[in-house]
């Protein structure tokens, strides 16, 4: 889930004490392994809803909580979004087909700790420019968390997203953001997908952020809402990925907490 973009005031990043961080890997491991059941799951013919279904299991068998559901009314422990969808897709009756992009973002809550991730994946066969923008978010995702060691910034982790986006030619929308985690699944502060090295707060141990790129495949940052109330997508009806992380800003750097 992303968060809508200055939803939080100027408060600092809280430090999580080392017992605070087992409950955080444990909502983080549940995550992860939902991403690894929907994945396997995910072919041509199968339903998003199933998929909604296979999250669901996950997280009874773990006897884990969903933050997704119910999270202002949205209906499932999954969001699905597909192709030109960037974000927040309902899961229901539509069938994955041969070819398209599909972006699934859950989370989880053990003992009140929350995990958050998304991944993007193709169907079937895809075509190498869903494949280049696939790998493009995976890689951007990667450059911001590289960022996540003490005594660094906000600013260099929204940076390095920027910086691979831009440099690939991809929209990168401005009113969404990654987000601080822990107790809820959206905290201070907005960890936005762009900025400047040293700016804003700065990284100490202990703390964790979820870090969301989102990339436009038509390279215009503009997106919309669709009639369902959720589910946003690329305005030049363009192909769109979704990628996040809950990581750790660990002593001697980091440390991804939704990643088996
Ligand atoms: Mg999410
Ligand atoms: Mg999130």
């Amino acid at each position: 889930m992303m968060s809508a973009r200055g939803r939080f005031g100027k408060g600092g990043i809280p430090r999580r004490s080392a017992n605070e961080l087992r409950e955080m890997r444990a909502a983080g491991r549940v995550v992860a392994e939902m991403h690894a059941a929907i994945r396997s799951a995910a072919r041509p013919g199968v339903t998003t809803a199933a998929l909604d279904r296979v999250g669901r299991d996950v997280l009874e068998r773990r006897g884990a909580d969903s933050n997704f559901f119910g999270y202002h009314g949205f209906p499932g422990v999954i969001c699905a979004s597909v192709n030109d969808e960037v974000i927040h897709g309902i899961p229901g009756s539509r069938v994955l087909a041969d070819g398209d992009l599909l972006s699934i973002d859950c989370g989880a809550i053990v003992n009140g700790w929350h995990g958050d991730a998304a991944f993007t994946m193709g169907i079937g066969s895809i075509s190498p420019e869903a494949q280049r923008l696939i790998d493009t978010a995976d890689a951007a995702l990667a450059a911001a968390i590289r960022e996540m060691r003490p005594r660094r910034h906000l600013g260099d982790v929204g940076a390095a997203v920027e910086a691979v986006v831009t440099a690939a030619g991809y929209g990168n929308p401005r009113h969404y953001c990654g987000h601080g985690i822990g107790r809820a699944m959206h905290e201070d502060p907005d960890v936005e997908n762009r900025g400047k090295p040293g700016r804003g707060h700065e990284l100490l141990a202990g703390m964790v952020l979820a870090i969301e790129p989102m990339l436009l495949g038509g390279g215009s940052d503009d997106v919309f809402e669709l009639d369902d109330g959720w589910t946003i997508a690329t305005a030049d009806g363009s192909l769109a990925a979704h990628v996040e992380h809950t990581v750790l800003v660990g002593p001697n750097g980091p440390e991804i907490l939704t990643q088996l």
